[in-house]
């Protein structure tokens, strides 16, 4: 039994039922006891494969079992959805759920948003995704960053709500930028043997779905 058979079986719990594993129902299905969960899991947590509030598996990215803004509805399974990256991405990573309908609320205005997401091109519409925290500090506080990566009816209502709370403006992009930087992220995290990018791998990555400057750790290009 490897630190990576937990994983699969944490991930592959959420993918089929929305919700976290609990330490029991692990240790059952993978034939070891409680103890040697709970151990896999902290290990497993220290390398930011997942997130955990005691035994509680909280996220385990793209999937959590908080509420932090946004559902996930599909065929017949219903995810909290992370955050805008996180919810955007679950198509992309659930074979049997070509398209699913991801709910939320402007956070500046309160009013309901909803989409269908799909696997094939990005949803349409003018509202835009704002990511409150810099890739370098995600981690500091990574329950906090998900909750603040949000998607608001437009500019004016990002602007109401950095007013508001006080905080000053992360990066803003269209639904379209947000569902490419979804689309590919999460690969390999349902299948066995994942392993997580390197911070060049990432910064490539970031750069090709159309993300730019330092708030994605890359340098700004020259103009012209
Ligand atoms: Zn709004
Ligand atoms: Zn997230």
């Amino acid at each position: 039994m490897t630190d990576e058979d937990v994983r699969l079986a944490v991930y592959r719990a959420f993918a089929a039922d929305g919700r976290a594993p609990a330490v029991d129902v692990l240790a059952a299905g993978l034939g070891i006891a409680a103890d040697g969960v709970r151990s896999a899991l902290g290990r497993l947590a220290d390398a930011r494969h997942l997130v955990l509030d005691g035994d509680t598996v909280v996220m385990a990215h793209p999937f959590a079992s908080v509420p932090l803004g946004f559902s996930v509805m599909g065929r017949r399974t219903l995810w909290w959805g992370g955050c805008a990256w996180d919810s955007f991405a679950l198509p992309h990573l659930l074979l049997d759920e070509p398209e699913v309908l991801v709910a939320s609320r402007c956070p500046g205005c309160g009013r309901a948003l909803s989409w269908v997401v799909g696997r094939d091109a990005p949803p349409e519409g003018d509202e835009v995704a704002h990511f409150l925290v810099p890739t370098a500090h995600i981690w500091d506080d990574v329950v906090r960053t998900c909750g603040h990566q949000r998607l608001f009816c437009g500019q004016p209502c990002v602007d109401a709500w950095l007013d508001r709370e006080g905080e000053s403006r992360g990066y803003v992009m269209d639904l379209a930028t947000l569902w490419r930087l979804a689309s590919r992220w999460y690969d390999g995290r349902l299948t066995p043997g994942y392993t997580r990018r390197d911070p060049s791998t990432a910064a490539a990555y970031f750069r090709s779905v159309g993300l730019r400057g330092p708030f994605w750790g890359l340098a700004e290009e020259p103009a012209g």
